[in-house]
């Protein structure tokens, strides 16, 4: 079976991408290919960061691989916080201080519509394709849900009267950005 390394240590994603490659590929850890080091993320858009991620790993270990990254994207805050999600707080990457540094930037404003986006980069034998999810929803601004991360109990998926938070994750994966990205990238390998 052919091997392929998501660039990653997320047990939880890993597994739910593998399921869905349907035994196609072999998906391998970070951790699985040795690297133990933190991956770069210093570009200003997601696309970047996914793609900076997926050449570090080409580069330095020679495996084909894919990388993804995720952002939450507020009209009223001029897509903001976007490719800063994990840290609008700050450098602690507290879920919960980003929920309340958005809500309290969103408190002035009526307009709470929002989406979540992911691009992911795959570096096949060297060469580079790119795909894209989005899910688009509106800003709670009461905290629903205990399930999830990130910003899940403050987004209302459209279409839906409850947070992602509140949603099992089979729910949220068939709707969600990233599962969205996924279905692209495995129908793409299965394709091959
Ligand atoms: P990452 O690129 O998947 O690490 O995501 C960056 C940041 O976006 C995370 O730290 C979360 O704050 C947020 N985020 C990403 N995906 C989700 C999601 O599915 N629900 C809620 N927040 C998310």
């Amino acid at each position: 079976m052919k091997q392929l390394c998501f660039a990653t240590n997320n047990k939880h994603k890993l597994a739910e991408v593998s399921q869905m490659l349907e035994g196609k590929y072999e998906l391998l850890s970070l951790q699985d290919i040795g690297c133990h080091e933190e991956l770069p993320e210093e570009q200003d858009t997601l696309e970047g960061n996914s793609r900076q991620k997926a050449e570090y790993v080409w580069q330095h270990y020679n495996v084909s691989c894919f990388a993804d990254d995720t952002g939450l994207e507020v009209e009223a805050l001029d897509g903001a916080p976007g490719v800063y999600s994990a840290r609008y707080a700050g450098p602690q990457r507290s879920d919960s201080d980003n929920i309340q540094h958005l809500l309290q930037n969103l408190a002035p404003h009526e307009n709470c519509k929002a989406r979540f986006r992911t691009s992911i980069t795959l570096i096949l034998d060297g060469k580079e394709h790119q795909f894209e999810g989005t899910a688009k929803g509106t800003i709670s601004k009461e905290y629903k849900g205990n399930k999830g991360f990130g910003y899940d109990p403050v987004f209302v998926p459209e279409g839906h009267d409850r947070t992602f938070a509140e949603m099992s994750a089979t729910e949220k994966n068939a709707i969600s950005h990233r599962g969205r990205a996924v279905q692209q990238l495995v129908a793409f390998l299965k394709a091959l």
